[in-house]
């Protein structure tokens, strides 16, 4: 099954209980653009390589386009729109005035020279900086894509259009971004982790976590976390992954990570495999990397009371009934991930007013945002008698359906 097939169920699931025709669910679920183009690069060496860049459009019912842009070898059509439609179900739920859209190149970050990386980066802006901008769309960092390129995009885009900061968000903090941007993803998980577990009347001290990905999101949802009095007990990243069920000392390990670039071989601690690192008993189980990990064949396995979706679509509808029938909570993606989002539209309304909040400010704001929608996702999963993620889609989806019929089509 693929990306695609995984969030349309979703959405047709929770389509169906609203009552939504057949006509009304194909015009919210069909992409408004999608764009694909050619992108060539002169490497280092001299030699020319073509890429294919995509920025898929789904729907600007409520406002304009958002969501983030992939520098990954397996971007492909399908993956970008499934991606594009969560993040119009995202904005919708947290209830910041956008729709959604996602974009991707086929690449290998790692394998570019930060030169080339620049090049691609600013070729792929000259072919869609018709189709972005701050009232059309507005592209930000997913996996990948960091502050820097962002700047590249804000710097290419100003050549043809002028200076226009907000035609991008998560743009380095000197440079028109926000303060707070970069923790963003990881303190919405971290902190609705925390109200999750309050409402089901479990104790957030000593609680065991297990987190895949130490990257953006993964990191700071551990930061947050162990502050709050977490034990994180096993994490991951691409190289490799470590366990230590004493509880790993989160900014040690931060300090490693930013002398060797992985979690690999921390010491105090034993190495343990991606799978093993999965089906480790906890209290809470957090995937904070790719989409696609929690599948039919391992969620029998997994031993988590519950499961917080840090990564977009990491759960395959298969895995998801299996948790349901098991018992253990999902909290979904489009609202435990939505803290990055959130923060970006901070960043674009500072941008738009040439004014900008400190830290405090976006922090605070970002946990109002959050716990808002985490309020109203837990009143309609409790009256409607559904998962979270029905819950969730419930109000993505109706917020999204109601603006469409008063916009007119
Ligand atoms: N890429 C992030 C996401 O999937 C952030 C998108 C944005 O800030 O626009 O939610």
């Amino acid at each position: 099954m693929g990306a695609r097939e995984s969030t349309d169920r979703y959405f047709h699931e929770a389509a169906s209980l609203m009552g939504l025709t057949a006509n009304m669910q194909k015009l919210l679920l069909t992409p408004e653009r999608q764009v694909k183009v050619q992108v060539a690069l002169e490497m280092d060496n001299g030699e020319v390589s073509t890429f294919i860049g995509f920025r898929i459009q789904h729907n600007n019912a409520r406002g304009p386009l958002k969501g983030g842009l992939r520098y990954h070898p397996e971007v492909d059509e399908d993956e970008v729109l499934s991606l594009a439609t969560l993040m119009t179900w995202k904005t919708a739920l947290v209830n910041i005035p956008y729709g959604g859209a996602k974009g991707g190149i086929q690449i290998n970050a790692n394998d570019l020279s930060p030169a080339e990386l620049e090049r691609v980066t600013r070729k792929f802006t000259d072919e869609i900086h018709d189709v972005i901008g701050p009232d059309k769309d507005i592209p930000a960092p997913d996996m990948g894509t960091n502050a820097q390129v962002m700047a590249w995009i804000m710097n290419q885009y100003g050549k043809y259009h002028g200076f226009t900061p907000a035609c991008v968000t998560g743009k380095p903090v000197e440079l028109h971004g926000a303060d707070g941007r970069e923790e963003a993803t990881g303190r919405g998980v971290g902190l609705l982790t925390v109200a999750m577990l309050e409402k089901m009347k479990e104790k957030i001290i000593g609680a065991e976590i297990v987190i895949q990905g130490f990257g953006n999101v993964g990191s700071f949802a551990a930061q947050y976390l162990h502050n709050q009095g977490a034990t994180i007990i096993a994490v991951s990243d691409a190289f490799g992954g470590i366990k230590n069920e004493k509880g790993i000392n989160i900014p040690a390990l931060a300090e490693y990570v930013a002398e060797n670039g992985t979690v690999k071989d921390y010491p105090e601690s034993e190495p343990v495999s991606n799978e093993d690192l999965l089906v480790t008993p906890c209290t809470v189980l957090i995937p904070a990397a790719i989409g696609g990990v929690l599948t039919k064949d391992n969620a029998s396995h997994i031993q988590a009371k519950y499961i917080v979706e840090a990564a977009n679509n990491p759960t395959y509808p298969e895995a998801d009934d299996i948790f349901d029938q098991r018992g253990i909570t999902v909290l979904p993606d489009v609202l435990a991930n939505a803290g990055g989002v959130t923060v970006s539209y901070f960043e674009w309304v500072q941008n738009r007013q040439y004014f900008s909040w400190d830290i405090d400010k976006v922090r605070d704001e970002l946990d109002k945002k959050m716990l808002d929608a985490f309020k109203r996702t837990w009143e309609v999963a409790t009256t409607k008698k559904v998962n979270l993620r029905l819950a969730s889609y419930l109000l993505g989806i109706g917020r999204v359906g109601r603006a469409t019929v008063m916009g007119g089509i």
